[in-house]
């Protein structure tokens, strides 16, 4: 017998079980809204899911962040003081000023009057390329790869690119994150130019340099949709 319909809950996720009996396995599917749904054979019971849904966790926690990426963004920012904004994992409050240049200083990120996404976008590249370079060199000793250069840019939904010639490029967004997942960035970034493809030798590579990849991992899928992505820096 089946204990659904129902809901069922699994760490953080939330699955809405339907019963089908013409079904002969599980079908897990995150919706557009990313809400889970499982349709579900009848005899299955309520450990053989949650198994199920283990099992498929990292899958289920990818689909939902793609899903939340798309769908609703975190709010507009409106840019007037005591506004915060992330910087390497920590919320800063914003100061309107008369003039300047953005800056952290004193514990508050100033922005003078009329400025907005655009001003704000340049000063995570503008401060995201020193430390991003020094932050990666113990990295490219551990991995043993030479980058051919460092860049800060707008990537759309992706934290970090490389092309062939060596070149890194990493999102301005991610100055937003804790410095750790910042180096799982990295060095997910730098173990490509070894391997291209996301196959097992790569995670080997990875894992080799970043214990407990899958940790970060998740907890950049999850963090990744907070982060404030307006369309001027995409
Ligand atoms: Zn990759």
């Amino acid at each position: 017998m089946s204990d659904f319909p129902g809901v069922l809950r699994v760490g953080d996720l939330e699955v809405a079980v339907s019963v089908s009996e013409r079904r002969k396995s599980v079908r897990l599917t995150v919706e557009r809204d990313a809400s889970i749904t499982a349709v579900v054979p009848s005899q299955v019971s309520r450990t053989e899911l949650t198994k199920v849904v283990e099992a498929k966790r990292s899958w289920l926690y990818g689909k939902v962040a793609e899903k939340r990426d798309l769908g609703e963004a975190p709010p507009d920012k409106e840019f007037v003081s005591g506004e915060g904004f992330l910087y390497l994992g920590r919320s800063y409050r914003l100061r309107v000023v008369d003039s300047g240049d953005v800056r952290l200083i004193r514990g508050r990120l100033e922005l003078a009057r009329g400025g907005g996404a655009k001003e704000l976008v340049d000063w995570y590249r503008r401060v995201g390329a020193p430390w991003l370079t020094r932050r990666v060199q113990p990295w490219v000793t551990r991995i043993g790869v030479e980058p051919s250069g460092l860049r800060v840019r707008p990537l759309g939904y992706r934290w970090g690119s490389c092309s062939r010639d060596g070149q890194v490029n990493i999102h301005w967004a991610t100055m937003q994150l804790p410095p750790t997942l910042i180096d799982y960035v990295l060095v997910h970034e730098l173990a490509h130019l070894h391997r291209a493809d996301h196959g097992a030798e790569f995670w080997r590579i990875v894992e080799r340099a970043l214990p407990g990849h899958e940790d970060y991992r998740e907890r950049l899928r999850r963090t990744g949709h907070d982060l404030w992505l307006p369309e001027e820096g995409r």
